[in-house]
């Protein structure tokens, strides 16, 4: 048996980045970038008024009110050909370029009219008063997104803004789903006499899918090794093969010979992690395929665990962990097994600081604390005993 850290760190050693493609802006939402992207053009492109006012010379302005000459309109979108002289000012939208001899803009409430072709302005302003110099955001040639960077909404705008209009990124990867069991009956159905519904398959497939990647459910795999055969080497055909049950000690868990049967490479089948022990992580030649338990909430932590970081180093994520913080225990968490224990948790903040409280769990069936948790609170292997506080 070996420790999550070392599970984890053979997963990770064994999981490729994919390859990349090009995709237009509007698909690029969720991909993760596979180039560094460096802007076209100077943002702002020119001096820019940052307001609706009037652009003058600060110098005549100084012992406001007085009066201005206004002798020009620049509406954002031209490109002003005249020189603002003395005791002139010109009209100007937020966003249109600073016309020449112009140091500063006034906004257009501390202004009013005072007649035809005349401006009265309020209050004085200092030289380069809302104005935006031209590079002042970012610079022709500027490194603005690093590889390795999800490219959510704010990024594509910036994106846009620098004239891509393709992008390359990585694949996505295709997960394939595989629940396993002769109790399993669909979600439509009553379980009667032994059955059970098979729940694994829709949390897992919106686990998949919420990390960004393509879900393929397979359906459910009898305990014979013909039906999990066929299934799994159809899984075998996609980046990843997740099937859950059939990994423990049972009589009728026969997914590792199964395994074994169709080429894939075991790198470990029992992790020091709770719940989830019976975890299995292999590979057949880019396929990385996993054996979940098939509990429920051991399915699912253990892709939590290991599988959505491998899929996030698929997928290009310069980070691939989960975000680790620091919280103050509410109640009291046991755990005697020497796993390091991922306990259903409800993390939240009280007065600025952070809190995890335990949630009472009736272990690695219990849907219903699980599905109440947003959170793991980590007990250490050596750890026996957390106390409140
Ligand atoms: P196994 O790992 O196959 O021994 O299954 C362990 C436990 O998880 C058994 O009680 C199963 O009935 C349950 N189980 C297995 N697969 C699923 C599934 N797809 N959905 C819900 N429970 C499952
Ligand atoms: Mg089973």
């Amino acid at each position: 048996m070996i420790d999550v850290s070392q599970a984890l760190e053979i997963t990770l050693q064994q999981t490729p980045s994919l390859a990349t493609e090009r995709v237009p802006l509007l698909q690029a939402h969720g991909r993760v970038l596979a180039e560094a992207v460096t802007s076209d053009l100077d943002m702002p492109p020119f001096d820019r008024s940052a307001m609706d006012g009037y652009a003058v010379k600060s110098a005549d302005v100084q012992n406001a009110p007085v009066e201005l000459k206004v002798t020009g309109f620049v509406p954002a979108g031209t490109f002003p050909e005249f020189t603002l002289q003395r005791g002139e000012a010109a009209k100007i939208m937020t966003g249109a370029p600073l016309p020449r001899g112009a140091d500063s803009v006034q906004m257009v409430e501390k202004t009013e009219s005072a007649g035809d072709h005349t401006v009265r302005i309020l209050a004085a302003v200092e030289p380069g008063k809302h104005i935006s110099r031209r590079g002042e955001i970012l610079q022709e040639g500027q490194t603005v997104l690093q590889a390795g960077t999800y490219l959510s909404p704010a990024a594509i705008g910036l994106l846009a803004t620098v004239g891509r209009e393709e992008v390359s990124v990585y694949r996505r990867p295709s997960v394939a789903i595989l629940v396993t069991g002769d109790e399993l009956v669909d979600v439509g159905e009553k379980p009667t006499g032994g059955q059970i519904r098979n729940s694994n398959a829709y949390a897992l497939y919106h686990q998949v899918r919420q990390t960004g990647c393509e879900a393929r459910l397979l359906g459910v795999a009898r305990d014979n090794v013909a039906d999990l055969t066929g299934k799994i080497a159809a899984g075998l055909q996609e980046d990843v093969l997740l099937v859950s049950g059939g990994v423990s000690m049972g009589d009728l868990d026969l997914v590792e010979d199964v395994f074994a049967g169709q080429g894939v490479d075991v790198f470990f089948d029992k992790v020091a992690i709770k719940p989830g022990k019976p975890t299995v992580f292999g590979r057949r030649g880019a396929t990385l395929v996993f054996g979940l338990p098939g509990n429920p909430v051991s399915a699912s932590t253990v892709f939590e665990v290991f599988v959505r970081p491998a899929l996030r180093k698929l997928m290009g994520f310069a980070s691939v962990q989960p975000l680790l913080l620091e919280a103050e225990l509410r109640g009291t968490l046991k755990s005697k097994t020497r796993r390091t224990y991922y306990a259903p948790a409800r993390a939240y903040v009280q007065d600025g600081r952070l809190f995890a409280e335990a949630l009472p769990s009736k272990g690695s069936a219990d849907v219903l604390a699980f599905a109440r948790s947003n959170a793991y609170a980590i007990v250490p292997s050596e750890v026996d005993e957390l106390r409140s506080g």
